[in-house]
């Protein structure tokens, strides 16, 4: 079965590797085409962009953005034009909003008696700065013994750390991924199902889902081929990738069978 990734990080957000090393990874696993698909930051696609066309894979500029409405809910914007200097505007804004979010967080963590300063967060985050920075100083301090236990113990709903999302919702999301000539997909759905609204998105402009995903089921894989089938809207696949040490699945690349394989370069390349 061909493979493909749509879905990556590399450092410009929460991922531990840079571009360049995202795709070596992804060709070492055969990936077919590739994007890096960096949280509310476009810096790392250049990078990425030359070494795929070095080793002739096909690429698709791409980024994530979060919403407020839940702290899984994700848009991958595919074939963004990451020179629009109004998207660069609107991922700005979201890197900022990210920024006042992490600065509650680490005075909610020293109200709880930690020690850690915002320099020990910001300092790990060159471009979009997330949870994972903080769960990664807390490591750094011996506070806790990996980036997942940072999270478990102190930054999700119920922990001494939590702050709910802040930034876009989803239709602006949406709206900002197809002003700058993209397609907007859902990402991992299957982390979000108590607020799925599939009607709202597709009003909203959405094209496409992330059904070929490391965390979902053959079950949930068979219902979401079919909400894309009733709303028209095309599968994608990613594997989430973030390098080494981050916790998550240990290589890029996602199975993605022949007829759904070749929708998506149909899609994504012929522009
Ligand atoms: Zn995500
Ligand atoms: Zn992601």
């Amino acid at each position: 079965m061909p493979k493909a990734d749509l879905h990556t990080h590399s450092v410009y957000s929460d991922g531990t590797s840079s571009p360049r090393e995202v795709v070596i990874a992804a060709q070492k696993t055969g990936v077919g085409i590739f994007a890096l698909a960096d949280h509310d930051t476009v810096d790392g696609v250049l990078q990425a962009q030359q070494e795929c066309e070095a080793r002739h894979i096909p690429f698709v500029p791409a980024v994530e953005i979060s919403t407020r409405e839940h702290d899984h809910l994700h848009f991958l914007g595919l074939n963004v034009n990451i020179h629009d200097p109004q998207f660069a505007a609107f991922l700005a804004h979201n890197r900022q909003v990210r920024v006042e979010r992490i600065k509650k967080i680490i005075a909610q963590l020293q109200a709880a008696g930690l020690n850690l300063t915002p320099e020990d967060v910001f300092s790990r985050a060159p471009n979009t700065v997330s949870r994972a920075h903080v769960a990664d100083a807390l490591k750094q301090k011996g506070i806790v013994p990996s980036r997942q236990e940072g999270f478990r113990r102190w930054l999700v709903p119920g922990q001494p750390g939590y702050v709910p999302s802040a930034g876009v919702s989803v239709a602006e999301a949406i709206r900002a991924i197809k002003a700058a000539g993209g397609l907007a997909v859902i990402a991992h759905p299957g982390l979000t199902q108590a607020v799925w609204n599939f009607p709202a998105w597709k009003e909203a402009g959405l094209d496409g889902l992330e059904v070929f995903y490391p965390a979902h089921t053959y079950t949930l894989k068979q219902e979401l081929l079919k909400i894309a089938r009733k709303y028209d809207l095309f599968a994608t696949a990613g594997s989430d990738y973030h390098g080494p040490h981050s916790g998550r699945n240990s290589t890029p690349g996602m199975p993605v069978p022949q007829p759904y394989y070749d929708r998506l370069l149909s899609k994504l390349l012929k522009r």
